[in-house]
């Protein structure tokens, strides 16, 4: 039979173009789990994807009650689950005040975070169940969480601390909006909530990677210059990004590209080991990289896992 993959965030960029790639495949029906329904439709018609294999299904990640109701609709819907990929993110570097999900927490690490933290934790019994050969749940990363590279070193960098930030609800009332505790800043926000993914991913290698035989991966697909994903940034910035990655840093890698990257992650027979980052050096080959230090700390992994359990409410 085909398999069932869920992404979030299908409707743009990385997200669109994985969902692309596997519909294309034809061994994959495709749910695209997205905010904005209409924007997803005209988004894979656009593409040209094929009408028989992709459905979209409301899911908005800086609403709690919407994760747990788009896990309902996906139950409702019969399907088997046999990957998800935990792709949609918000980034807003020039954002002066902190904005917040519908609970509360900071938008960029309630969204990336905390609405995919519950998104998975509850999805992981519908992985579990299913008959797939590989079954995988995969977390996109990033570079720019990893201050152990030289884009993760751009300042401000990523930094969880003792997480007093996170512990108390990320509401910028009686806890700051920022995992560390920290002022708040939009673009270390992100890369916070960049960490806090693959801290989690390691995390669940660790607890039930053994037991269920699911392969949990994260990677860095490269630097995407063209996504919806720096729309908020200052206009010069979006006009020189692109071919400073091409030219510069030779980071860059096309949505097209990019998506069949993740694609490999999703269903390629061998990509099936667990707890690995991956990342493609400059012929596109995939290779596990390695993560920063505190991107691959356990005792950090362990107290993120902790902490968010209780605020989405599992603990
Ligand atoms: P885009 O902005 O193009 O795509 C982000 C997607 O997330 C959009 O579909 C957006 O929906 C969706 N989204 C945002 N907020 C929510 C929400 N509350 N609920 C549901 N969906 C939401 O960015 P990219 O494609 O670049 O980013 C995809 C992933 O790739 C992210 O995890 C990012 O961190 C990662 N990444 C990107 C890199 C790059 O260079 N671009 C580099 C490394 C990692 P909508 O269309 O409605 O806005």
């Amino acid at each position: 039979r085909k398999g069932s993959v869920v992404i979030t965030g299908a409707s743009s960029g990385l997200g669109l173009a994985t969902a692309k790639a596997l519909a294309e495949s034809g061994k994959w029906d495709v749910i695209m789990a997205c905010r904005d329904f209409l924007k997803a439709e005209r988004a894979a018609k656009a593409a040209g994807m094929p009408k028989e294999n992709y459905t979209i299904m409301h899911l908005d990640l800086a609403s709690l009650d919407s994760v747990r109701q788009f896990v309902d609709s996906f139950r409702r819907s019969g399907r088997p689950l046999d990957a998800l990929v935990c792709n949609a993110a918000v980034y807003q570097p020039t954002a002066n005040e902190p904005a917040f999900t519908a609970e509360g927490f900071e938008l960029s690490v309630g969204t990336n975070h905390l609405g995919h933290f519950l998104l998975s934790r509850l999805l992981l019994e519908d992985l579990n169940k299913s008959d797939y050969p590989s079954r995988r749940l995969i977390i996109v990363g990033s570079i720019t969480g990893n201050t152990n590279t030289l884009a993760g070193n751009v300042p401000p960098k990523a930094n969880l601390g003792d997480m007093r930030g996170l512990a108390g609800g990320l509401n910028g009332l009686n806890s700051s909006a920022m995992v560390d505790g920290g002022n708040f800043d939009g673009a270390k926000a992100y890369k916070d909530s960049k960490v806090c993914n693959m801290l989690t991913m390691q995390e669940f290698h660790r607890r039930f990677h053994e037991e269920t035989g699911i392969t949990f991966a994260s990677l860095y697909p490269g630097c995407i210059a063209t996504t919806g994903l720096f729309r908020e940034h200052i206009p010069l910035f979006r006009i020189l990004f692109p071919p400073f990655q091409k030219y510069i840093t030779k980071g860059y890698v096309s949505e097209e590209e990019s998506g069949k990257r993740l694609a490999q992650v999703v269903s390629d027979p061998s990509l099936t080991k667990s707890g690995v980052y991956w990342s493609w050096n400059k012929a596109s080959a995939s290779f596990e990289n390695q993560l920063s230090q505190e991107a691959s700390d356990p005792e950090k992994a362990r107290k993120v896992w902790e902490i968010s359990e209780k605020l989405v409410g599992l603990a």
